[in-house]
């Protein structure tokens, strides 16, 4: 059987120095890990192909396939708010693109390939750990309905990895995304004062991922827009990022470069997992504004192009323009928050108004330690109180609930297990997997895989709902 991908590379058309030419680096002894036999298919690819020799070999780095045209995309990026001019990718090459079955452009890349041009100090791998952990979660968002990118297959590449002095093995993913274009794209043409990059790649995004945006201003206002629906779809599970750099918010408003990020289990607003985060500059609240600062870094970037001339007045009135732009995230947002944890508490038509109830529910949760999935889920089951150290904090809480739900129409319990998940990737769940497949068992990452494709529609007693004893419990996440 052989392995052909259609591949049609519009980012490899874009002038050499928006990339770098790079060729994978062959590893020892390729073994595919999980083949995403769904999304290949979604993705109009011969799953069977991708699962068999050649599609090892194509993953793990040792057989480009016909078609591709592998490179290292340059990027530039704010990192905990530090600039660095020059970023690009250290350790992943875009193969190229496919177009689906349904219209849809994909880029097809490899993360973990071997050093390129953009490599710095880095070795260009990655271990199992975050390849793994990569697959799981990213997955896990797109069953739960969260723009992301996907992963479509990893494979091992019987070489190690040092990481922190130990050797780990060593693993690629191929991942799918809408793009990997990053708001530190925008920032790397734009720190150059390369305006005809910009316009250019601001023609490429408009055409590629906003085709209604007539200009830079319109596209701001599509990626705010974008952004601010992802953050809000965040929050409504939980879900911390850990590293939002500039370089790692994709402007399509996919989720992109998952690495120490982790879902809250008890809830409280502050939550920091990732080791290297000891300000908490990327904690759990933080994320919508966070989000901001990085649109703003986007907003400045595009000000030359929004700008109607050259004059001190136009300068003037495209900062003005750009600035109400990113301050029409905090609506769109706020709006997308209520309906979400609304629609959390059963509620089809929540408002403005129903957010004291809403941020009451939340503020006792964080006193008294509550699991944020298990709470919501249980406001679905009828064992919401169970969760809390002091059930009393639920039960003064409830009676304000049930007097709103009235004013519903019936059938709530089914509207809150539709959107509260069951099963997430829980941190000690996603280790246990990670130690595992170390030690070469990989059952238990492919039984949490496959159980998170169903989040919603799960037994009682499935174990994976349960959360961590406080020995289970993950109190670090690591970038890898
Ligand atoms: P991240 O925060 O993991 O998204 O990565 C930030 C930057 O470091 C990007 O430019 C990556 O390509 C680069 N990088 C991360 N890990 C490695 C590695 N092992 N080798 C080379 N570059 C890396
Ligand atoms: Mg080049
Ligand atoms: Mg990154």
């Amino acid at each position: 059987m052989t392995l052909t991908l259609p591949f049609d590379n519009s980012y490899a058309r874009l002038p050499s120095r928006f990339h770098a030419r790079q060729n994978p680096s062959p590893v020892k002894a390729p073994g595919m890990i999980a083949v995403n036999e769904r999304l290949a298919r979604d993705l109009g690819l011969d799953a069977e192909a991708l699962a068999g020799a050649e599609g090892a070999a194509m993953v793990a780095g040792n057989l480009v396939p016909e078609g591709a045209e592998p490179l290292a995309q340059a990027y530039a990026g704010h990192q905990f708010g530090g600039w660095s001019p020059q970023l690009g990718d250290g350790r992943a090459l875009l193969l190229g693109e496919i177009v689906s079955p349904d219209g849809q452009r994909v880029d097809l890349q490899l993360k973990g390939s071997g050093p390129t041009p953009f490599s710095r100090r880095g070795d260009g791998r990655a271990w199992l750990g975050p390849v793994l952990r990569e697959y799981l979660v990213s997955e896990a968002m797109a069953a739960l309905g969260v723009p992301t990118t996907r992963a479509l297959a990893a494979a091992t590449t019987g070489e190690s990895v040092i990481r922190d002095g130990r050797a780990l093995p060593g693993a690629v993913l191929l991942r799918v995304a809408a793009s990997h274009i990053r708001v530190g794209t925008f920032q790397f043409f734009a720190a150059r004062q390369d305006t005809e990059a910009l316009q250019l790649l601001t023609d490429y995004v408009i055409a590629r991922h906003f085709p209604q945006a007539g200009g830079a201003l319109a596209l701001l206002d599509a990626v705010v827009a974008a952004q601010a629906q992802l953050i809000a779809g965040w929050m409504a599970l939980g879900f911390i990022h850990g590293v939002m750099n500039t370089d790692n918010m994709a402007v399509s408003g996919e989720t992109i470069d998952y690495g120490p990020c982790a879902f809250l289990d008890d809830y409280h607003p502050s939550t920091v997992f990732s080791s290297i985060d000891s300000q908490g500059r990327y904690a759990y609240a933080n994320q919508p504004q966070i989000a901001v600062w990085n649109l703003a870094q986007l907003a400045s970037c595009l000000l030359p192009l929004i700008a109607t001339g050259e004059s001190e007045a136009a300068e003037a009135a495209a900062v003005e323009e750009a600035t109400a732009s990113i301050q029409r995230f905090a609506g769109i947002y706020q709006a997308a928050w209520i309906a979400k944890f609304g629609a959390k508490i059963g509620l089809a038509g929540a408002t403005e108004a129903d957010r004291p109830l809403i941020e009451d529910l939340l503020t006792r949760m964080a006193v008294e330690r509550a699991d944020f999935t298990r709470t919501f889920r249980g406001l679905a089951e009828g064992r919401a109180r169970d969760e809390f150290t002091d059930p009393a904090a639920f039960d003064t809480w409830a009676p304000a609930w049930q007097a709103r739900l009235a004013q519903e129409a019936p059938g709530a319990e089914a509207r809150m297990a539709a959107v509260n998940p069951a099963i997430i990737p829980r941190n000690h769940r996603v280790e246990e997997a990670i130690v595992a497949a170390t030690a070469g068992d990989f059952a238990p990452f492919h039984a949490l895989n496959a159980a998170l494709a169903s989040p919603y529609d799960t037994a009682p007693d499935d174990p994976l709902r349960a959360a961590p004893w406080p020995e289970q419990r993950v109190q670090r996440t690591f970038c890898g």
